[in-house]
């Protein structure tokens, strides 16, 4: 398509031209029903089928056993900040009715500016005790920054908690847990407590379906915006483990935070995510960008591509900072696949280093408003093209700093 750039940008952020193509097409008419996907009503057999096979690439990419329920709603990122919390406690709830609320504790791993967020909703919502688990922070030079994750010693959980959570890939801090499990920079799962039913939570946001996920099936709740590497804003994906979808108002008769049936994971669950009007035409696109996924090898075709693409970057970016020209943010093994950041020191540098882009068509390169720089994006519609071209950029900036 004529006059489009190379974007960068964090989310949202470019989706495949293939994909955008054929959304025009089911723009007008979707599926030879003669209406538009943004006309349909959701409820025709035409768009709940093409919910359901949505559904199933899900959970074949990415081998999501049957223990766990894959929900679609509205509300991003941000709405589940609120929702798991409430879900969660409302289990917790039901499960020891005698507690006092200062006992149910809410364990938050924060390791960037996005599980921050998270941690203080679970404070404003009240109804348990918010306990930090783990503090990147700390191991920052200034004590203010997120530039680790924390080593596994690091991490306190609670004996039987509402909630454990991390965000996987922090999006702003370009901070990530190693794909590896038993990595030091990995999630620790080992440190998790036993002899309880997991209320593990995770953020993936910015890394769903960009690599499988680890320990998939010991979650509680994942939660994704679709805006990175699936689709457009305006849908949410949900897998949610079968004793998280819990009676709210049972809940909330025993004492627990009333949840308004619009966020309760068991209301999605029991009218299989058309409690009310989906995201009709976002769904449509992401559904388009997984029928692609899975035609082209799926999660392992991705992962081993978003490999490549992050080390190519990364080289580049540790090549120009022996030449003084760039500044990783990130410690060696916590720097993200998706989000790479990095300062360009210099008076007036960083805004030749993005001009420059822009000039050769590269776009979506400023950092995030609250911590500037760079930040590098390389989500899945990212092709290896794409990055080189990136490279062989930083490489000739790189060059003439030096
Ligand atoms: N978590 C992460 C990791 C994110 O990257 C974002 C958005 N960039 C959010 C949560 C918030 O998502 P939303 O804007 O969809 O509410």
């Amino acid at each position: 398509a004529e006059g489009r750039v190379h974007n960068f940008g964090a989310g949202p952020s470019a989706l495949p031209i293939d994909v955008l193509e054929e959304a025009t097409k089911g723009l007008l008419n979707f599926q030879e029903t003669g209406i538009g996907i943004a006309e349909i009503s959701h409820r025709s057999k035409e768009f709940t089928a093409f919910l359901s096979e949505t559904e199933d690439q899900i959970r074949t990419l990415l081998r999501v056993p049957p223990t766990h329920k894959i929900l679609f709603t509205q509300g991003g990122g941000s709405g589940q900040f609120s929702s798991v919390v409430l879900n969660l406690l409302a289990r917790h709830h039901l499960l020891h009715p005698d507690l006092k609320n200062e006992d149910r504790v809410m364990d938050y791993v924060v390791t960037g500016s996005w599980s921050k967020k998270a941690m203080e909703e679970a404070k404003r919502l009240g109804g348990g005790r918010v306990n930090i688990a783990a503090d990147a922070r700390r191991y920052s030079q200034d004590g203010k920054s997120f530039d680790t994750v924390p080593p596994h010693d690091d991490y306190i959980f609670s004996a039987d908690p509402a909630l454990i959570y991390y965000c996987e890939n922090e999006t702003v801090d370009g901070v990530q847990f190693a794909g590896e499990a038993g990595l030091p920079t990995s999630f620790p799962f080992a440190k998790l407590p036993e002899n309880t039913i997991l209320p593990l939570v995770a953020d993936y946001s910015s890394s769903f379906m960009s690599r499988p996920i680890p320990r998939l099936a010991d979650h509680a709740v994942i939660f994704a915006g679709a805006q990175k590497n699936l689709g457009p804003a305006g849908l949410t994906i949900l897998i949610v483990r079968q004793d998280c979808l819990v009676d709210v108002d049972a809940a909330a008769k025993l004492g627990a935070i009333p949840v308004p049936l619009m966020l309760s994971y068991k209301t999605l669950a029991d009218s299989n995510s058309l409690y009310n009007t989906p995201p009709v035409l976002p769904v449509y696109i992401a559904g388009l960008v997984l029928r692609k996924m899975s035609a082209e090898g799926g999660l392992q075709t991705y992962a081993q591509s978003n490999r490549r693409k992050f080390e190519k970057i990364i080289t580049a970016l540790k090549e120009g900072e022996a030449k003084g020209a760039y500044k990783g943010k990130v410690k060696e093994g916590s720097v993200s696949w998706m989000n790479i950041v990095f300062d360009v020191p210099g008076e007036g540098r960083l805004q030749q280093f993005l001009d420059g882009a822009a000039q050769r068509g590269m776009k979506g390169l400023a950092g995030h408003r609250s911590v500037g720089g760079v930040r590098v994006s390389l989500y899945n519609a990212i092709t290896e093209e794409e990055t080189d071209q990136l490279v062989q950029y930083m490489n000739e900036f790189a060059t003439k700093t030096s």
